[in-house]
């Protein structure tokens, strides 16, 4: 797969889609994505440890990869899972099935505040704009 766009390039390795990241939507020193600046970034998306795999393997996203999921993809995603109710591995899944366009389509809609139209990120489901809080459907 090639990124293509700015959109796609924030779509770090693993299936984690940046933009929709409450790092990234901090008004102070906000993230820029995993796959560009290091400022702003959290420690632990600093040293991860499946970035460094996937850049040693010239994978663009895990998925390309022969081990995947591997332990380390698999971890991740439960703790998202469980934490967030969001698969990294089902991101993956629906943008190798359905297509890229697809799955940024489907994003845009299902993370969308449904008040002021604001981005909602996946961890709290909060608006980025207005601050509140709401229930998402499942990607898919
Ligand atoms: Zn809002």
């Amino acid at each position: 797969m090639q990124i293509t766009n700015s959109e796609e390039k924030m779509i770090a390795l693993c299936g984690m889609n940046c933009s929709y990241c409450y790092v990234h939507h901090k008004k102070k020193k906000p993230c820029l994505g995993c796959r560009l600046s290091d400022e702003g970034k959290p420690e632990h998306c600093r040293k991860c440890k499946i970035k460094d795999c996937a850049n040693e393997k010239s994978v663009i996203f895990c998925s390309e990869c022969p081990d995947y999921p591997c332990v380390l993809i698999k971890r991740l995603d439960k703790s998202y899972r469980t934490r967030y109710k969001e698969s990294l591995i089902n991101n993956m899944k629906v943008i190798n099935e359905k297509g890229m366009d697809y799955y940024l389509r489907f994003e845009k809609k299902r993370l969308k505040c449904p008040e002021c139209k604001g981005v909602l990120n996946i961890h709290h489901k909060e608006c980025s704009q207005c601050g509140k809080i709401f229930e998402v459907v499942e990607l898919k």
